[in-house]
This record gives C-alpha cells, structure tokens and sequence, in this order.
C-alpha cells in the first residue's frame, strides 16, 4: 500500500497536477481537501529534494488580467491586481536538478 504522499509523488513524476487534479485523482473531497494537498506538496518538496529532485512549480495566473503570481505552494483566492477571483491555479511537478 502506498501512502497519499508517495501517490502524489508517483504522480507528480509523470506530469505536471494543479492540487484540484490530484483532489481528483486521489478521491480527497470537502472543504479542507486543498489543505492537505498543499501540505502534502510542501514535504513532498523537502523529501525529494534529498534524492537530487526538484518541485517545479507553474505559477497561479489571474485568468482576467493575466496577473503572474510568485510560485508558491498555495492556492491564490483573488488577484491582488484586479481582484478577480478566476485564478488558473499553480501546476507542480517532479523534475530533476
Ligand atoms: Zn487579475
């Protein structure tokens, strides 16, 4: 059996997910589902990074004004440029160094 986290890995080495797909993916439904795979995306980053991996992260985009967000391990709620709520969420990935 593999833990949630070595799933997300698994996953994450063959493609790029937003934390909406993996939702998905994994089956993690409700209202602190984001949470914990944004958590989960947080120690993924520091585990593989001792293997000589990286996590690539695609940033947020505001899908109004075309706003770039930093890429951070978080879900942006609204853009602080226009302050619409039609984010394009962040993609993440294994890569190597
Ligand atoms: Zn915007």
């Amino acid at each position: 059996m593999m833990t949630r986290r070595q799933k997300i890995i698994k996953l994450l080495e063959e493609r790029d997910y937003s934390v909406s797909e993996l939702a998905l993916m994994l089956e993690i439904r409700g209202k602190g589902s984001k949470k914990i795979i944004l958590d989960d995306i947080k120690a993924i980053a520091n585990v593989v990074k001792r293997e000589g991996k990286i996590l690539l992260i695609q940033p947020a985009q505001c899908k109004k004004c075309g706003f770039i967000f930093k890429p951070e391990i978080k879900v942006p709620g609204r853009c602080p440029k226009c302050k619409s709520e039609w984010i394009e969420e962040p993609r993440f990935k294994i890569g190597l160094k």
